[in-house]
């Protein structure tokens, strides 16, 4: 009864964690494609945080193992200092902090060795909530149903059940390790989660993405430096950008990932010597696609000044058409002051970028109805204090 009250577990309850681990989820919605959003929360097993991880790109850590990591270098500081002389070793790369090593993009199967060799049974009796039930499938990494049975979790708390052929059947491998698994936590908001990825794999997925202020004028430039670098790490994850004929000739834009933020690492991890760095990635993992453009339009490619910056970018190939291409599986369509309607019969999402500021002129117009999924809060690592952005569902 006291150890109760003192784990607070009566308003604790299994909503509260789950909702924290969608939440860390969502701040890296789409950005994991063609894997789906996870996120995950640990628990000592005296229902003490340990970490709140999130899956951040595919080829790296799945969420558990994100979670895992970090709740081991939090426990055990020599497991943390081994890591960081053993990765540098190995890969060449520092890391300035814990923070950093923490946050860090690693290379995943040296990092799930590393995990499985030297955990110690500091996780054993844990709790964790997923928001997709853990993967069975061993793939470029080791399945996490078998890396959170390895480490002897007492119970696992999952949103929804993985219905991928492929990675389904985490549950079973959970449950022959001894530990006592409960589905359907927050089934609902874990499914909108991981929607984006479900429509990806069936046909496509397709979202518009706008820059506002506040009283949503799109009008001159919108947004800060590392807003910008979220919009390219999203592009760089597309099979298309779409745009409008009208933008096209207007803009005269690029639409390449030059600001995503893995571009610079890449370069830097490129070289022999030693280095230091905030975040770093394994450099097999780095090489960012350039997304292929759709302008949405009714007149023929040889009508646009093919002087514009989009058509001089190297391996892409740009479609003039009306409708979504045949081949978009991901589509990011960059909308602009009167194109949200004209797009919408696309798009199922929209993810809307606000800086809190008003201007007077260019303000968007659309008319439609939108559900919010998610609205990022202050701090949130992609962007400024003075900006926040929405995931919404496009009702039809
Ligand atoms: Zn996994």
């Amino acid at each position: 009864m006291e150890r109760d009250n003192l784990n607070f577990g009566n308003f604790m309850n299994d909503e509260f964690y789950m909702d924290l681990a969608l939440r860390a989820a969502w701040r890296y919605q789409a950005l994991t494609l063609p894997n789906p959003a996870v996120g995950c929360v640990l628990l000592d097993r005296g229902g003490r945080v340990l970490d709140i991880g999130a899956h951040k790109k595919a080829g790296f850590l799945h969420a558990e193992a994100n979670a895992v990591f970090a709740a081991l270098c939090d426990l055990d500081a020599n497991f943390a200092q081994d890591f960081a002389c053993e990765y540098a070793r190995k890969f060449g790369v520092k890391f300035q902090n814990l923070e950093s090593l923490k946050s860090a993009l690693l290379q995943p199967s040296f990092t799930y060795d590393f995990i499985l060799n030297r955990h110690g049974g500091l996780l054993r009796g844990a709790c964790a909530y997923v928001t997709l039930e853990p993967c069975a499938h061993r793939g470029k990494t080791p399945s996490c149903a078998e890396l959170l049975a390895e480490l002897g979790l007492s119970r696992v708390v999952i949103g929804t059940r993985d219905t991928n052929a492929q990675a389904a059947g985490g549950a079973e491998i959970l449950r022959r390790g001894g530990i006592e698994v409960k589905f359907d936590v927050c089934h609902a908001a874990a499914a909108e989660l991981v929607e984006p990825f479900y429509l990806a794999r069936k046909g496509g997925f397709c979202f518009i993405k706008i820059n506002a202020t506040l009283n949503g004028s799109v009008h001159g430039r919108i947004g800060s430096e590392k807003q910008r670098a979220f919009v390219h790490e999203l592009r760089s994850v597309c099979d298309y950008i779409g745009v409008g004929g009208q933008t096209v000739r207007a803009d005269r834009p690029t639409l390449d990932v030059r600001a995503a933020k893995f571009d610079e690492i890449s370069a830097l991890v490129g070289r022999a010597d030693m280095l230091t760095l905030d975040a770093c990635v394994a450099p097999q993992n780095l090489k960012l696609r350039t997304p292929n453009v759709w302008i949405h339009s009714r007149r023929a490619l040889s009508d646009f000044d093919a002087s514009i910056p989009l058509f001089g970018v190297e391996e892409r190939k740009v479609e003039v058409s009306q409708s979504l291409p045949a081949g978009a599986k991901i589509t990011m369509i960059e909308a602009g002051a009167s194109s949200f309607d004209e797009f919408a019969q696309f798009a199922s999402h929209a993810l809307i970028f606000y800086s809190a500021q008003m201007r007077e002129a260019g303000n968007f117009r659309a008319n439609a109805a939108l559900q919010p999924l998610f609205i990022s809060s202050a701090g949130d690592p992609h962007l400024e204090a003075n900006e926040f952005y929405g995931w919404f569902k496009i009702l039809k």
